[in-house]
Order: structure tokens, then C-alpha cells, then sequence
């Protein structure tokens, strides 16, 4: 098994050498060259497995021979033991035939768990084998961050530093990144939004001699082994209403566009879903695009759901290179027209293949709220504000014959404000992280500048 770059100039490389890079040297994003098929045989056999045996069948024939079953198995089981809920990813129905997936029962309470905590693992091992070490930088809008920190804390051949905007993550999000107090974790708060941090993260991958030099890794959503730890819960919940005999759709709050990406995945794998809908906040330029071809940057405006706060949805383009036409030229041609111009125009051929396989759908500030206190009031549910979106959208979007899934990414709890103003209600923090307002707190604050960045990292690393 092969991954080829969206790109179309860098070398294929294996499952472990695309893990280990994250992003491809022509600036592109690693796919799989073909997606291997799961028939409807197969997908029936997973009724009543557990999530850990259903992730390895699921992921097994992305991996190839990068890790022998027995290891991969074992890697699976290590990264899912932290969870607070045996079933991983449960479900609770919010109204007929509309289901809330928890993706929030992992150790920093948001779905990014699922891909980091095994990534945490893989990596370990692979690196363990070769005898070498890596540093992690990441870019966060606050829930990849912690997630990443917590996954990577304490090991051996991995140095991380992750990149958030200053002032602009929650309060909780900021502590789980600030507290853990291994020497290989760095927070640095940047001056800056999420956008800034991730296009200082794409300059130190697009500088070889850095690269080379600390043998850079990335972990942030553009990382295939991430987008492939998530295909996993649309498997285990679809068969779970049915699948493969009754066709089920998804709604993803979506910012940089790897969880529903995830979702396009488990479809091409053979997966009968349906619909698989954007739910996007104010700073909706997926749907904006989806509806006008128009892919357009503009300013990021703060919003209470701040993992969504995204304006260049990186993973985006993958979806792109699959609508036209695996063509990776035209692809590298539409990102420089984003580099330098703020924006492309898709064409009427691909644009046509992505509203085949997406629906999208935004929710605004007040609409949020509004979901929010709705599933408080009428079903006795409180979700986070992402959650909302993807509720707000859902509803509106839904075809009642078709049970419709929406992901519940983040655990009320990370967002207390934003419940609280919506419901009058101040979640609280599950017990196992009752203690994370008693702990010291390290931060490292630098200006929204590349070569100041490297420096910081070139310190602190540890040879
Ligand atoms: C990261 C995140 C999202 C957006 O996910 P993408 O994969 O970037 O689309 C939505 N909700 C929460 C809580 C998140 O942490």
C-alpha cells in the first residue's frame, strides 16, 4: 500500500514513511494510491465486535507491512485503554432517528483523541525500530494541541511543540496543553490566529534544510494516520444503526476538513452512507465554496466554537485532488492561486463531484446558542458549541427516512462558557481530570515569525 501527494511531485512513500512526514515535500497532502474496498460481507461482521477489533479490521489494509498484526493489535488496544467510556465511541439518540456520536471520552475530551492517542503509539514503535527521534510541530486552534500533548508527553524519541493563537483557546484547552510537565512537551502562544500558526507550520516544512536539520514530523490533521484513526467510528457507528442493509448519513462540524475527510474515506471504502454533511460556523468558507465554486479567504472572526475557527481548510484538498481527477498539477495550480491570491474558482467538472458526495450547511453565533439550549431543554442534553453546529445543520439538513449521525466532537465541559451563557448550566469536568485548575502552568510566548520560531525549537530540542 502506497500514498501518493496531492501534489503530484513528491515520491510515493509506505503507510510509515507518509506517517512519519505528515506533509508531502512538494507541499501536497499524502492519500492512500487506491482505497481498498470492504464488502458488505465484511462490514456485516463487524455487528457486535469490539471498537478496538473493528479499528483493526478497519485500518489493517491502510498500514501494509509497516507493523505485523500482533503489533498492530497491541498498538490499538494501548491507545483506546485511556478512555473514560468502554464503548470508545457510544451513541445516545437526541430525537427520532437522529443520533449524538461521543467522541469525547478520551483523555483531553475532544475526538482528537481518537487519531492522537494511537498516532502516540505508532510512532513509538516505528521510531523505537529505526533507532531514531523526531520533533513534533503542531498548530492548534486549541483541541489538536492538547490531544497531541497528552498522546506524545513523556516520550523518548519525540520532541513536541505545538503552536497556538495567544488569547484565543479556551481556558481548559489552554490548561491541558500548559500543564503536563515532561520536558519534551512545549507550548508556545503565538501572536496570532490558528490560520497564522498553521501557515508558520507549513514554512518550517517548506524549509528543507530545518526540516532535515531537527527531522521535523507532523501530527496536525493533514497527517494520513490521523485521518485514517478516524474512518474507525464512522464503521463502528454505522453498523451499529444497521450497516451494511440500511444506508445511514453523518453531519460533521468541520473546520479543517479531516474528520469528514475521514468520513469520504469510510464511503469510498464501501461504506453505505448517504449524506455526509458540512457544518461549518461563521467562518464557513467550505460553504461558502460548496454553494458558489468560489473557494475565498476571508478574516477569521473569533467565534465560541474555536477549534472551527479556521479560514484555509488544509485537508480540503484532498477532497479536491479526488474531484478532479486524482490531476495533481491542477491541484499545486489552485494552491498558488490560494498562496497568492487569496482564492480559486473550482471548476464546474469538480464541483459537481464534491456536492455529489458532500451537502453543507453553517450555523451563526445566535443559531449555536439556540441549538445548544434546545438540546438542553427538549432532550436534557448539553453539548459543546461544535456539537451545536453540527445539530443546527443537521436538523435542517435531514431526511427523516435516513438516520442521520451527527458527531459530538468536544465534551461540554471543554467549552464551559459557552454552555453556560446558552443553558444557565456550568458543566462539569468528568472526575479523572477534576485537578487540572491546581496545576502549574509553563507557557513560552513568541511573535508570528519563522526564523524566531525555528531558534526556539532549535534551543530546546533535545539531541
Ligand atoms: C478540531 C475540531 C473540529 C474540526 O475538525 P476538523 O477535522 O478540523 O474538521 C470540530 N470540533 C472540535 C471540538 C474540534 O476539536
Amino acid at each position: 500500500m502506497n500514498y501518493v501527494s496531492t501534489r503530484g511531485r513528491a515520491p510515493a512513500l509506505s503507510f510509515e514513511d507518509t506517517m512519519l512526514s505528515g506533509l508531502a515535500r512538494d507541499g501536497g497532502l499524502y492519500v492512500p494510491e487506491t482505497v481498498p474496498q470492504m464488502p458488505a460481507a465484511e462490514i456485516r461482521a463487524l455487528h457486535g465486535l469490539s471498537y478496538e477489533e473493528t479499528a483493526f479490521r478497519v485500518m489493517r489494509p491502510f498500514v501494509g507491512d509497516t507493523f505485523s498484526d500482533g503489533t498492530f493489535g497491541d498498538l490499538i488496544e494501548k491507545a483506546y485503554a485511556g478512555f473514560g467510556h468502554g464503548a470508545r465511541a457510544p451513541m445516545v439518540e437526541l430525537a427520532p432517528g437522529h443520533f449524538l456520536l461521543e467522541l469525547f471520552h478520551g483523555p483531553t475530551l475532544a475526538f482528537k483523541d481518537f487519531a492522537m492517542q494511537l498516532i502516540g503509539q505508532l510512532f513509538e514503535e516505528a521510531l523505537t525500530r529505526r533507532g531514531e527521534r523526531v520533533t513534533i510541530v503542531g498548530a492548534t486552534s486549541g483541541d489538536t494541541g492538547s490531544a497531541a500533548i497528552e498522546a506524545f508527553r513523556g516520550l523518548d524519541a519525540v520532541d513536541v511543540f505545538i503552536l497556538y493563537p495567544h488569547g484565543r483557546v479556551s481556558e481548559v484547552q489552554r490548561r491541558q496543553m500548559t500543564t503536563p510537565s515532561e520536558a519534551n512537551v512545549h507550548a508556545v502562544a503565538i501572536d496570532g490566529h490558528f490560520d497564522d500558526a498553521q501557515a508558520r507550520l507549513k514554512d518550517m516544512f517548506a524549509d528543507d534544510t530545518f526540516r532535515d536539520g531537527v527531522r521535523l514530523a507532523a501530527v496536525n490533521s493533514i497527517n494520513w494516520a490521523r485521518v485514517l484513526a478516524q474512518v474507525v467510528y464512522y464503521f463502528s457507528a454505522a453498523v451499529s444503526l444497521g450497516a451494511p442493509d440500511r444506508k445511514v448519513s453523518f453531519t460533521v462540524p468541520t473546520g479543517n476538513f479531516g474528520d469528514i475527510f475521514a468520513g469520504s474515506i469510510a464511503k469510498s471504502m464501501g461504506l453505505p452512507i448517504e449524506r455526509l454533511v458540512i457544518a461549518t460556523n461563521q467562518n464557513d468558507i467550505l460553504d461558502r465554496a460548496m454553494r458558489s465554486g468560489d473557494y475565498r479567504t476571508e478574516g477569521v472572526a473569533p467565534s465560541i466554537s474555536p477549534s472551527m475557527d479556521i479560514q484555509v481548510s488544509s485537508n480540503f484538498e484532498r477532497a479536491l485532488f479526488d474531484a478532479y481527477g486524482r490531476d495533481g498539477a491542477a491541484v499545486a495550480q489552485l494552491m498558488d492561486e490560494l498562496k497568492s491570491g487569496g482564492g480559486f474558482h473550482v471548476s464546474q467538472g469538480a464541483l459537481e463531484a464534491l456536492r455529489e458526495r458532500f451537502d453543507s450547511g453553517r450555523a451563526s453565533e445566535e443559531e449555536t446558542s439556540a441549538a445548544i439550549a434546545r438540546a438542553h431543554a427538549e432532550m436534557g442534553e448539553l453539548i459543546c458549541p461544535h456539537t451545536a453546529i453540527g445539530v443546527k445543520v443537521a436538523e435542517e439538513q435531514r431526511d427523516p427516512a435516513v438516520p442521520m449521525v451527527t458527531l459530538a466532537t468536544a465534551h461540554p465541559a471543554k467549552f464551559p462558557d459557552a454552555v453556560e451563557a446558552a443553558t444557565g448550566i456550568r458543566p462539569a469536568l468528568p472526575e479523572r481530570m477534576a485537578n487540572l485548575f491546581d496545576l502549574e502552568e509553563r507557557i513560552t510566548r513568541a511573535p508570528n515569525d519563522l526564523s524566531a520560531l525555528q531558534d526556539l525549537i532549535q534551543e530546546r530540542i533535545r539531541t
